[in-house]
């Protein structure tokens, strides 16, 4: 018997894995492919802030990012490349939004200029993800299986009539979710990027159109492309990644002159989005279940959802966009709290929000 069980072993799955098995929780992690082999291995990882004006998404990933870049570099030293990032604006609506984020920010802002145009630099990383993701997971007990089944039987979870833990995590990214509760919905954004080699050396990361790492050894990474008519799991027609290769190459050259231009490696997979962009993590309200409690006005527009029930000792971390590394360490540390010692999660992070907004619309 497990003290938790965790469904999918990406950067969420493994972030909270180790947040747990680091409390001297006794941790499962199941993943039907392997550690890192969802959105997780195709990851460029670059750790970065969101550089808007202001809004929700801003203000996770201001507080996600040095949560972050803090955490790997404390416990994951050599696994994060610390290095300076130019991001410089695609078009004249980001010039004066990056205008008013350098106003705004309390980060350091460095001296490292675009000469086209307006743009911001600050110190920031890029993470080794799959060999991160390993490390995060070393202190589980990892199996490679697909989970098929869940039940909740005598105060316990039965996984696929094999494993039992008192607790489950939900970590399982844009693939299909394990649970059948219609107001789950996830957007699976198809990406890809390229490990080069180039004779041009590029001392800092670049941010505009598309990301381009830091050279190293003379490779470097540029990703990722954002493709939301293809999904590993429904497409009908196999993936071009010629296409993928000719997009990325055309965007990076808009922000850098690449010289001798080698492919070496491609990596694809799916991020996992939430419809409101921001993340999803916590306990899953039981929509039926819910539904029944005639107690509850469903049509308000401040929802008590202390009313709901919910599925018991079961939670999820999902819905980290295009910011998966940055916001696991944070998220993983909201979920460990929650699961360890009840501190609440904010509304705005819990999947209860997505309950609320469907069952209104009944
Ligand atoms: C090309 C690309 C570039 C990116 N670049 C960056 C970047 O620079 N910085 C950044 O922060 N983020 C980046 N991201 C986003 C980041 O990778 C994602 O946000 C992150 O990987 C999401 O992690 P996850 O653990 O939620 O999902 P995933 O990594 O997709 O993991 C989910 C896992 O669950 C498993 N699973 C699903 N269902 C089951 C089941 N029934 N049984 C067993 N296992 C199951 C899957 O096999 C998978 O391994 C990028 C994404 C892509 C695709």
């Amino acid at each position: 018997m497990y003290d938790i069980a965790v469904i999918g072993a990406g950067i969420n799955g493994s972030c909270i894995a180790y947040e747990l098995t680091q409390a001297g929780k006794k941790v499962l992690l199941l993943d039907s492919e392997g550690i890192a082999h969802g959105g997780s291995g195709a990851a460029g990882a670059f750790i970065s802030p969101k550089f808007s004006k202001s809004g929700e998404l801003k203000d996770i990933l201001h507080t996600a990012f040095s949560y972050s870049m803090a955490f790997y570099e404390k416990n994951f030293p050599q696994l994060l490349t610390k290095s300076p990032l130019l991001h410089i604006a695609k078009n004249e609506e980001d010039d004066a939004t990056l205008k008013i984020y350098k106003e705004k920010t309390d980060l350091e802002l460095l001296a490292l200029t675009a000469p086209t145009r307006e743009s911001v630099s600050i110190n920031a990383g890029i993470v080794n993800a799959k060999p991160m993701c390993e490390a995060l997971a070393k202190f589980a007990t990892f199996k490679k299986t697909k989970v098929e089944s869940l039940e909740y039987s005598d105060g316990v979870w039965v996984i696929d009539e094999i494993y039992s833990a008192k607790e489950v995590v939900l970590a399982t990214g844009a693939y299909r979710q394990l649970l059948n509760e219609p107001y789950i919905k996830l957007r699976g954004v198809w990406g890809h990027r390229i490990d080069i080699k180039t004779t041009t050396n590029n001392p800092h990361s670049i941010h505009q159109e598309v990301s381009i790492s830091p050279s190293k050894d003379g490779v470097l990474a540029i990703g990722a492309t954002h493709n939301v008519h293809y999904h590993p799991e429904s497409s009908q027609e196999p993936y071009s990644f010629e296409a993928g290769r000719v997009e990325l190459l055309q965007k990076a050259a808009k922000s850098i002159h690449l010289e001798d231009i080698e492919i070496i490696k491609d990596y694809i997979g799916l991020r996992s989005g939430s419809f409101d962009y921001m993340p999803m993590v916590g306990s899953l309200v039981l929509s039926h279940e819910t539904l029944q409690n005639k107690n509850i006005n469903f049509h308000t527009k401040k929802p008590d959802y202390s009313a709901y029930s919910y599925y018991p000792n079961l939670t999820m971390i999902n819905g980290s966009g295009g910011y998966g590394f940055v916001l696991a360490p944070y998220l993983a540390k909201v979920l460990s709290e929650y699961i360890l010692s009840a501190k609440e999660i904010s509304p705005r992070l819990s999947p209860s929000r997505f309950f609320a907004r469907w069952a209104k619309k009944l």
